[in-house]
């Protein structure tokens, strides 16, 4: 039944996973490949807080579309990513992951930073979302952040890497489905 590629948030646990495989990192930046930053100044770090680093899309007119928005490009520290066990791994489709990681956020004591000013720009590529589908089950979910976000995440997936090495790059292949993250019924 999982014939399609549905895009999960599962992924970017897949990513931080096997990133931590390679290296120790500390800092992870958590970027939708269709963002182009328009500002060289807006460093790529890590902070005290987690960080939205998209905070002006053009396709937005530059303007937050609402104050809770945490999508496109955001950074956290390898403490704070595990602190919030991670993305969600319940959110399939479109929609509705950023504004969880926006709670898992809050819910652990946090609160995040944005660039000032003309930093934060960015450009998104235009392209078609045919065939793409709105994750519709994310409002209930999102209902939910604070008692799922200790029982989906880091801590309940499980995923077998397929990995070629690319002078380059590292090609990560897995198959996903949701029962590879089992969470309680919310
Ligand atoms: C979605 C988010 C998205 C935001 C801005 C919200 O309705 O849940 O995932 O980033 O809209 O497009």
């Amino acid at each position: 039944p999982w014939k399609h590629c549905i895009w999960s948030s599962m992924l970017f646990n897949v990513g931080f996973l096997e990133a931590m495989k390679d290296l120790d990192w500390d800092c992870l930046v958590f970027h939708d490949v269709d963002h182009i930053p328009e500002n060289d100044r807006n460093y790529y770090g890590c902070g005290q807080m987690p960080r939205h680093f998209a905070a002006k899309l053009d396709k937005y007119m530059y303007l937050l579309p609402y104050s809770e928005f945490f999508g496109g490009v955001s950074g956290l520290t390898v403490e704070q990513f595990r602190k919030i066990n991670g993305f969600p791994n319940a959110f399939w489709g479109w929609g509705g992951e950023d504004d969880d990681l926006w709670n898992r956020v809050h819910y652990a004591g946090l609160n995040i930073t944005r660039p000032e000013g003309e930093m934060g720009k960015y450009k998104s590529i235009p392209h078609h979302h045919r065939g793409e589908v709105q994750f519709l089950g994310r409002y209930k979910l999102l209902r939910y952040s604070k008692e799922r976000q200790h029982l989906d995440g880091l801590n309940n997936l499980n995923y077998t890497p397929e990995i070629s090495l690319s002078s380059l790059y590292k090609n990560i292949t897995v198959d996903l489905h949701p029962d590879l993250a089992p969470i309680a019924d919310y």
